[in-house]
């Protein structure tokens, strides 16, 4: 089942305790396409501008990528500046160049038309609304965002948001877009927007799902020795994600098993640990199944406990 993601393809500058690199690609398509093209085709909308490296490129057609949807503009490719401190939950964003996406409209083409899951990662609130009614197949819908958007675009980012089935958000901004102190009441608000499933990403603390239907799991994530760069960790996890959801068959219109669906969260947070350990997308070209795999045994094992109540 192949993956159908619009999103920002980028050049990143970032800077953590443990090192700087500059003009790196990034962008949350980027890492979500390498990510989930692990597990299945996946078709790639965006643009880039005419300083774009050709080496990405090639680096992608050697992956299960379409670049059909992928727009080549001249001007300047998407930038963004981060610096991550001890705590790299947190960062701050020291800028920002929409370059080639500020007058962009995406073009899906004909092979793109089949995909049943779609990404609607990080990019103008405006351009994921015109790829999701653009995809009227895709039977799964899942919405990325960040902070810049929810407090620059709120009204269009409210009507993206009203037409998916699954929304990623990280604690901080499930506070800042519904204005409660409490995750439980700031995603009840979500749900009455009419989402099926809220996952509330943690940092390295991990994830949590909620489903409109009751559903609730809290995934652990995989502990690491060492975080070189959490860049891209969210758009990672959403590769993971929708990966492992691209290999099951749905029970019926894009429902999914709640088995399936917290394995999904399990897949996102591994793939997400994984991306961590290097800057950009390093770490995940040379990553595989195998030690996907692994790690999630790792994660059974350190996360399991006894079901029974006992009190001796
Ligand atoms: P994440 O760490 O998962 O939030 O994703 C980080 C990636 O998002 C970086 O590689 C940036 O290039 C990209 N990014 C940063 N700001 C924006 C933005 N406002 N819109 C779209 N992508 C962005």
């Amino acid at each position: 089942m192949s993956i159908l993601v619009v999103g920002s393809v980028a050049l990143d500058t970032v800077e953590t305790p443990f090192g700087r690199v500059e003009e790196v690609l990034g962008g949350a398509a980027s890492f979500f396409s390498t990510a989930a093209s692990l597990y299945s085709q996946v078709n790639l909308v965006a643009v880039v501008g005419s300083d774009f490296p050709t080496e990405y490129l090639d680096l992608w057609r050697s992956r299960t990528i379409n670049l059909d949807g992928l727009q080549i503009h001249e001007g300047k490719t998407f930038r963004w500046v981060g610096r991550y401190h001890m705590d790299m939950n947190a960062r701050d964003t020291l800028d920002t160049q929409l370059g080639v996406y500020a007058d962009f409209h995406p073009i899906l083409p004909p092979t793109y038309m089949d995909s049943e899951l779609l990404f609607l990662a990080n990019i103008q609130p405006e351009l994921q609304l015109e790829v999701l009614q653009a995809a009227p197949r895709a039977r799964l819908t899942v919405l990325d965002t960040m902070e810049l958007w929810i407090m620059s675009a709120r009204e269009q980012l409210t009507e993206v948001i009203k037409r998916v089935d699954v929304l990623l958000m990280s604690e901080e901004e499930v506070r800042q877009y519904t204005g409660k102190a409490s995750i439980l009441k700031g995603v009840r608000d979500l749900f009455a927007l009419g989402l099926k499933y809220v996952i509330v990403k943690e940092g390295s603390y991990g994830a949590l799902l909620f489903g409109a239907d009751g559903t609730y799991f809290s995934a652990p994530t995989y502990p690491l020795e060492e975080v070189s760069d959490p860049t891209g960790a969210g758009d990672s996890f959403a590769g993971g994600f929708l990966g492992y959801l691209s290999t099951v068959e749905p029970l019926d219109n894009a429902r999914y098993s709640s088995d399936d669906l917290k394995r999904a969260v399990v897949h996102g947070n591994l793939i997400g640990s994984f991306a961590c350990e290097d800057f950009s997308i390093t770490r995940l070209r040379t990553l595989t199944m195998d030690e996907v795999a692994a790690r999630y045994k790792k994660l059974v094992e350190y996360s399991h406990f006894d079901a029974t109540w006992r009190l001796s």
